[in-house]
């Protein structure tokens, strides 16, 4: 049986109450006998500082860069706030993608028929909605030099960032689409602004020398980043997978997550390069929402979207696409069979807990098995 070495990183706030329940399928799945997952826990973020001063420690980093996936639950709260700026919570998250060299942030937007009506957008836009976001997640604007604030002579200031890519990183980010798509309904639309940005030109025409020579298997069009934002909430299941830098995937994917309804439904991925030898890749998983410490220690929050991160790993890090499809299909019949956590519910709709979703989605999986 193939065996598979999880590092959980709860965190603060939600993180230890969804992570709890996320332990509860990766024990059901070891049982079952679908592959053997050991899971060890450490801390992360607020929790960790507390304990020794770090938002996470060299120890946890050896073990996040030796496990097989790393599955974050959520890190901050309030109670961090005066912490130093470098020791600050989310400063344990950012390691962790820095060190690790997770390059490709997947977001996933999927609408479970069931909550369709939760959506802003009608029913007919969303419903069966299964797109895929490929945000670039360590280069681009966020992180190109000069990036400052300098005071001119006149007295005035002035902010600069700057946005650069180079050929590699553009077609390893172009990689991770391709590959994606050919697993799905083989289609990527690559998204810049290249009518109006240097890097924008330069995107296009690595991911169109890219796909002639590697992938004219895979269907690829260009939308520009603005026209795609408009066409997302248009007609959004027009996509499959859609590529993008590190500003306008973190735009875009938000506007996709938003399509599928609640934050507590969203699940995420950050991959690191394949290694040239085992193929292999550094991977975290996390839901895309945060600590929520406005519900925190209540037993309120949706462990959907960390359930559905775990989803992720088997198909992505464990090579389990079948297993992902049995959790995929866990969660969609308990949500069709009326199970809802309050921020799902729809108004006067009878709610249960974390621990009770979590326990619905075991037990479906156990009729799928
Ligand atoms: P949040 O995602 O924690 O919460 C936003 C709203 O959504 C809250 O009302 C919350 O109750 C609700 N919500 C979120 N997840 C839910 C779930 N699983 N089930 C039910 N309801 C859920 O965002 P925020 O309030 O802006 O931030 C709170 C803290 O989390 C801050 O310290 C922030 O820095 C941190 N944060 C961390 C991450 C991360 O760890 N990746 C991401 C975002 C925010």
């Amino acid at each position: 049986m193939a065996s598979f070495n999880i590092l959980l990183l709860p965190g603060d706030g939600i993180g230890p109450e969804v992570a709890k329940e996320v332990e509860k399928v990766t024990r059901f799945l070891t049982n079952k006998g679908l592959a053997k997952f050991e899971t060890e826990t450490d801390l992360v973020g607020g929790a960790a500082y507390d304990a020794h001063g770090k938002a996470v420690t060299d120890a946890t980093m050896k073990l996040a860069d030796e496990a097989d996936a790393v599955l974050f639950g959520a890190v901050g709260g309030p109670q961090w706030a005066s912490v130093p700026y470098e020791h600050r919570p989310e400063a344990g998250l950012l390691r962790l993608r820095k060190d690790l060299a997770l390059f490709a942030n997947l977001r996933p937007a999927i609408c479970y028929p069931a909550l369709a009506d939760a959506s802003s957008l009608k029913r007919e836009i969303v419903e069966g909605l299964d797109i895929m976001i490929v945000r670039e997640l360590t280069g681009g604007v966020y992180f190109g030099e000069p990036k400052e604030i300098v005071t001119l002579e006149n007295g005035e200031k002035r902010g600069v960032d700057t946005q650069v890519y180079t050929t590699h990183e553009i077609e390893r980010i172009a990689r991770v689409a391709f590959d994606l798509a050919k697993l799905r309904r083989n289609k990527v639309t690559s998204s810049e602004k290249h009518n109006v940005m240097r890097t924008g030109v330069l995107w296009k025409q690595v991911v169109s020398d890219l796909h002639a020579r590697d992938y004219a298997d895979v269907e690829l069009e260009h939308h520009l980043a603005d026209a795609c934002g408009m066409q997302l909430v248009r007609w959004p299941k027009q996509y499959d997978v859609i590529v993008c830098d590190n500003l306008f995937g973190d735009m875009l994917s938000d506007v996709a997550a938003m399509l599928t309804g609640s934050l507590g439904m969203l699940p995420s991925a950050s991959l690191g390069a394949a290694d040239d030898k085992t193929g292999k890749r550094k991977a975290m998983y996390e839901p895309v929402h945060g600590s929520a410490p406005d519900i925190a220690g209540r037993g309120l929050a949706n462990p959907i979207a960390m359930i559905s991160s775990f989803g992720m790993a088997l198909r992505y890090s464990f090579g389990l696409a079948e297993a992902a499809d049995m959790v995929d299909t866990a969660i969609a019949n308990v949500l069709a069979s009326g199970v809802r956590t309050a921020d799902i519910a729809a108004k006067g709709q009878n709610t249960v807990g974390t621990a009770e979703m979590g326990d619905a989605v075991v037990a479906e999986l156990g009729r799928l098995i």
